[in-house]
């Protein structure tokens, strides 16, 4: 049997319009995935009638199964229940329990329900309600040509909630036979392209394999997602863990760690469980670590503070860099940047200190240190309290400053967390 194929069609011209980013859809399509159904197609369509029932009628004949978000509410504009029933060829019908939902959500708020209310109501002819204990607007369960089709509020909060206790159930129950769970891997390397990684796994990326692994860069970042159904939990896990087993091996020391969650938490979480705190130096990251770092619910556990010298008698003055050393090696150089790490280390008594320094652009550059030329540091306290500092310079691609500056960011955290962890193996 084959996965059931799903479409998802969101509604509401605010989305074809651009002022809203449809994330409802994706949010879908990662939750029916991990159920087993087959995405094959997501649209977004505008408030019209017209083009709706035009949708949803395509929709209808192809899928085995339509989730639509969106038009439910109680004006003018939300016309989801109308569409909905022009293509399953149904009028609409007043629904006596999904009026007293609405009423009894209103009273249990202490407000008077408005006569507009009142479309919300309306099912088509043969639709299943589906409760919305999150909000007015009622959903429903419909045929719409050989599809079964499942109709949602469009406000993202509710929903979450009704696709995950009104959706996936009955998904669960009518295509049990159909379903095929799937698991997913996520291994996150930092330091080859993603051309060079690419041809380390192309083989595991075939079109053809069973189990599916595709990259995702993010500002260097490079995540290999292995995905891996199978007949039950299990069997897909165990699928999972092969294939990622082999993508381990094939990204050796250039695998960060394994799993969700970015670079900046887990570096928070490591620090903490090491019992370590962290200190930065940012010249050309301009505070960007510290931002990161404490973005992380929890930072204040590890993180003592920073530094944004930017002005070379800053980082004298702030850090002790000798102006010797500046006017020696220039204010982007690795032995600034050491002592840049030293000085945020002493100053704050932190154990580990990370200090870039670097021309993020698009000016500044020379033939010599180039735009993209970034220096780091790394300070750290040993056991027996003595200081070990490293630098190194990389040459980032010098793709934009915001580029430059968020890889040079994920640099020196990723040289963090590689410390934290200990070498390889
Ligand atoms: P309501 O009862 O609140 O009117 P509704 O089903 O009519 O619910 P909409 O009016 O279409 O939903 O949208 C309600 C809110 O949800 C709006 O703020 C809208 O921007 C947002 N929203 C709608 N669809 C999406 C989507 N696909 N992705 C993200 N946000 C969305
Ligand atoms: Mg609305």
């Amino acid at each position: 049997m084959t996965a059931p194929r799903l479409e998802i069609v969101a509604i509401g011209d605010e989305l074809v319009h651009g002022s809203v980013v449809d994330t409802n859809s994706a949010f879908i399509a990662r939750r029916l995935e991990e159920l087993g159904c087959a995405v094959t197609r997501v649209s977004i369509v505008g408030d019209a009638e017209q083009d709706g029932l035009a949708l949803l009628r395509e929709a209808g004949a192809r899928a085995d199964l339509i989730v639509i978000t969106g038009g439910l509410g109680p004006t003018e504009d939300d016309r989801t229940r109308h569409v909905a029933a022009g293509a399953a060829g149904v009028e609409l019908a007043f629904d006596a329990r999904c009026w007293d939902w609405i009423e009894a959500w209103f009273a249990a708020r202490g407000r008077k329900v408005g006569d507009d209310n009142r479309r919300q109501a309306l099912l088509p002819q043969g639709a299943v309600p589906l409760a919305n204990d999150w909000g007015t607007a009622p959903g429903f369960a419909l045929s719409i040509g050989r599809a079964q089709a499942f109709a949602l509020p469009g406000v993202p909060a509710e929903m979450v909630e009704m696709l995950e206790h009104r959706v996936v159930p009955r998904v669960r129950e009518q295509f049990a036979a159909r379903l095929r769970p799937i698991a997913k891997r996520a291994l996150v390397a930092l330091g080859p392209s993603e051309a060079a990684l690419g041809q380390r796994i192309a083989d595991l990326m075939a079109d053809s394999a069973a189990v599916k692994v595709g990259i995702t860069p993010q500002f260097g970042l490079l995540t290999v997602r292995v995905v891996a159904d199978g007949r039950d939990d299990a069997e897909a896990a165990a699928r999972a863990d092969a294939v990622a087993a082999i993508a381990r091996e094939r990204l050796g020391a250039d695998l960060l760690y394994e799993g969700e969650g970015d670079p900046a938490a887990r570096l928070v979480a490591l620090a903490a469980a090491r019992g370590s705190t962290l200190a930065t130096a940012e010249s050309c990251t301009g505070g960007l670590i510290a931002r990161l770092l404490t973005d992380v619910a929890g930072a204040s556990r590890v993180f003592l503070g920073g530094f944004v010298p930017y002005a070379n008698e800053r980082k004298t003055g702030e850090l002790g860099v000798p102006p010797e050393t500046i006017a020696a090696h220039g204010a982007v150089s690795e032995a600034v940047a050491a002592a840049m790490a030293r000085g945020a280390l002493e100053r704050t008594g932190a154990s580990l200190a990370l200090a870039t320094t670097g021309i993020a652009g698009p000016d500044g550059g020379s033939a010599g240190k180039p735009v993209g030329t970034v220096c780091f540091g790394l300070a750290l306290r040993g056991a027996t309290g003595a200081v070990v500092v490293r630098a190194w310079t990389r040459a980032i691609t010098a793709v934009s400053r915001e580029f430059v500056r968020q890889r040079a960011a994920l640099e020196a955290i990723a040289a963090a967390l590689r410390e934290l962890a200990g070498p390889p193996g």
